[in-house]
């Protein structure tokens, strides 16, 4: 089963992909983890990307279609889940012609809807490990210690792209580049999925499972 993951920042996808995963022997290939991981390690494409993270903005597709077809074609056999990619119209075109010229069609586009105003209060509380990449929440996901991360010990921190004005311009730039994104699947007879997630991870996963165990035989998925 070949899924892509769609939604706002903080319309929780991660979480949903962790869910998935947990029940489907599938890749994960996230853009913003890879991203993050290519600044990390300071490659040519994380210093690229760089100012566009943090900016909120997007980073420019022909560096992103590249970074994520070379992932995908470096999968082993099986299928994934991709996380934060398609992100504008382009890039999902370039993605099927890839998908194409290699036999993997998509099978399905889950569509995480959440209301911004709810995004605005998950991501101004959300903090990470700078070391694992764990996310927290000061209200709803806090760590055993204040500040502290659960599985390294690392201190926590509000990743620069989580801050309000960035939020904010995070959330313009996904209404206007990647919510046509869900409209260009719906015309491109891959089956789309609308999953309201304002609410509990709990209650969102259920909803998945449900719609992935009706695509076929879930032994498959
Ligand atoms: P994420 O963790 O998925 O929210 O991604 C963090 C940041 O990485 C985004 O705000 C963008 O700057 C950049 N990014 C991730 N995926 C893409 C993509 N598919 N196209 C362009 N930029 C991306």
């Amino acid at each position: 089963m070949r899924i892509v993951l769609l939604g706002a920042p903080g319309a929780g996808k991660g979480t949903q992909c962790k869910r998935i995963l947990s029940a489907h022997s599938l890749t994960h290939l996230s853009s913003g983890d890879i991203l993050r991981k290519e600044r990390s390690e300071g490659s040519e494409l994380g210093q690229k990307a760089q100012g566009y993270m943090d900016s909120g903005g997007l980073v420019p597709d022909e560096l992103i279609v590249e970074m994520m077809v070379k992932a995908i074609d470096d999968l082993p056999t099986g299928g994934f889940v991709l996380d934060g990619f398609p992100r504008t119209v382009n890039q999902g075109v370039e993605l099927d012609a890839a998908l194409t010229a290699s036999g993997k069609a998509l099978d399905v586009v889950l569509n995480l809807e959440v209301h911004d105003d709810v995004i605005y209060d998950r991501m101004s509380g959300r903090r990470s490990c700078p070391k694992c990449g764990a996310v927290y929440h000061l209200v709803s996901l806090k760590p055993q210690v204040e500040g502290v991360c659960d599985h390294d010990g690392e201190g926590l921190i509000q990743r620069p792209d989580d801050q309000l004005e960035v939020v904010k311009k995070r959330l313009e730039t996904y209404h206007q580049q990647t919510k046509p994104v869900v409209q260009y699947y719906q015309k491109n007879e891959v089956r789309v999925f609308d999953v309201q997630a304002d609410g509990d991870a709990d209650m969102v996963s259920v909803e998945i499972q449900e719609i992935l165990a009706g695509m076929g035989d879930s032994q498959t998925v």
